[in-house]
């Protein structure tokens, strides 16, 4: 498997990871979400490992929020590590390839997720067409699995 070598900032907690991130991370950057017990002191630590280098198929979700209904491009990616097909939010301005964590693994599984520009611009010019259903199930992708939540903390 094609891995990068890359520069993480680890956030550890009596000993437990509670933070990746590829760009500079101050202790004041992990909110309550993040920090579990303002009383134990919180450890960042520069490391370089290899991180997997994955295709994954982009396609655009419609989703239901209190702000109205959203169609975003999300990316699936098969884990390398769990091997479960799981999904992540790409936003404007995301680069190719993106740093994501694999929903079930966390930590323990960090990837580089690459995708195709050209079905992407195509999904773009296809924005304006209404999407086919209100709320598409994200089931039927991926042939199974465990439903994963659509969207999740994401590794700054
Ligand atoms: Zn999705
Ligand atoms: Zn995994």
């Amino acid at each position: 498997m094609k891995t990068v070598a890359t520069r993480i900032l680890r956030a550890t907690q009596a000993g437990e990871t509670i933070f990746i991130s590829i760009d500079d991370l101050a202790s004041d950057d992990l909110d309550d979400h993040y920090r579990r017990d303002r009383s134990i002191p919180l450890t960042i630590t520069e490391e370089r490992v290899d991180i997997p280098f994955i295709d994954s198929e982009i396609h655009m979700w419609t989703s239901l929020s209190e702000y109205g209904e959203t169609l975003a491009p999300h990316l699936h990616f098969n884990c390398p590590r769990c091997n479960r097909v799981h999904c992540t939010d790409l936003e404007d301005g995301d680069p190719n390839p993106r740093f994501a964590v694999c929903d079930s693994c966390l930590w323990e599984s960090l990837v580089w997720l690459n995708w195709d520009e050209n079905v992407a611009q195509k999904l773009k010019s296809e924005q304006g067409v209404a999407p086919q259903s209100a709320t598409r199930s994200e089931s039927d992708f991926g042939g199974g699995g465990t439903p994963q939540p659509e969207s999740k903390p994401r590794p700054r």
